[in-house]
């Protein structure tokens, strides 16, 4: 029996896209996949940052804006988009489900940055610089020189990040090397978050957060979200998908970030529809399962309505 059922705000999940790569309809319980309206709300997800990726051309990003959108107004999808605080208290108990524009990294942006202002007007709340990859902003963790390795933030990407945050976008350090984030940690004067990191000390993997970085993070009052992907979850077999990891493992690394910060520090971002995920997370009707074994395993009922989304709204509280 499941005593606990909090609100959920996710900060990371790849529906509006993989819904495309794999058919199904998003208003209709489904065998595949791991979100859909039915399954969040019955995990009484309330709110999730919906990615979409940039292309590296700025014809593939504005492609993959329209996908979002057309998946969004869907009526059927009983979709509401967020694009301020209060908006969260408008969903409540309105039988839709809060989504967030969030571009996952922006190869595609240009150069003058016309695409960010028109982002922030569309509904652009929160975004990645790069994924994993090497762009004219910044370095991604999938590099493939030592060269690239030691770039970081270019002059472009600091004015993207200044200019993104005085308009009132979270900006995202997942998927960012290390060189990137020392670049970002210097010059941002707000709270920034990593949608979908874990702690490298736990499962050394580069997508995954280093100590420093985790009290960088909690330094400048942002947030981490907990990514469910079994790559970044495993200790023993980092990278690699072994479908049995337990609810203990992603109690690890809550364990490591409480540790080194504190509870304002943790939030989830599961990566659902975006990665391999292990069993006992199999989709989002398993985050109740979650939050009732955290409650058993030392974390209080105010502690898991932090993890569970109010530490993510705080940040976007404090940088929109
Ligand atoms: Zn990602």
């Amino acid at each position: 029996m499941v005593s606990i059922n909090p609100p959920v705000i996710d900060g990371h999940i790849d529906t509006a896209l993989e819904i495309l790569r794999q058919p199904r309809k998003f208003s209709e319980r489904s065998k595949i996949g791991h979100c859909d309206l039915p399954r969040m709300k019955e995990a009484n997800v309330q709110a999730a940052l919906f990615a979409i990726e940039s292309g590296y051309t700025l014809e593939s990003l504005i492609k993959s804006i329209d996908i979002w959108f057309k998946f969004v107004s869907n009526p059927e999808n009983k979709l509401f988009q967020i694009k301020t605080i209060d908006d969260f208290d408008k969903i409540k108990d309105s039988g839709q489900v809060g989504a967030l524009l969030h571009f996952e990294g922006v190869s595609g942006m240009d150069e003058e940055l016309k695409l960010l202002r028109l982002g922030y007007h569309l509904g652009l709340r929160s975004m990645g610089i790069t994924w994993s990859n090497v762009n004219k902003f910044a370095t991604g963790v999938r590099v493939t020189t030592k060269r690239q390795r030691k770039t970081g933030l270019k002059d472009l990407g600091k004015n993207l990040v200044r200019e993104a945050q005085a308009l009132g976008i979270t900006i995202d350090v997942s998927h960012l090397n290390d060189q990137s984030f020392w670049d970002l940690y210097e010059i941002t004067d707000k709270p920034i978050i990593a949608t979908h990191s874990n702690a490298r000390s736990i499962c050394d993997h580069p997508r995954n957060l280093t100590d420093d970085q985790i009290k960088a993070i909690h330094e400048k009052h942002g947030t981490i979200g907990i990514n469910f992907g079994m790559k970044f979850l495993d200790p023993k077999h980092p990278g690699e998908e072994y479908t049995n990891l337990g609810y203990d493992v992603v109690k690890k690394h809550m364990d490591h970030i409480v540790g080194l910060a504190d509870i304002n520090t943790v939030a989830i971002g599961s990566d659902y529809d975006g990665t391999s995920i292990p069993n006992c997370l199999r989709d989002c009707t398993k985050l109740p399962v979650l939050w009732e074994y955290l409650l058993e395993n030392g974390y209080s009922e105010q502690d898991i309505n932090k993890i569970s989304h109010q530490n993510l709204l705080r940040v976007f509280k404090d940088t929109w």
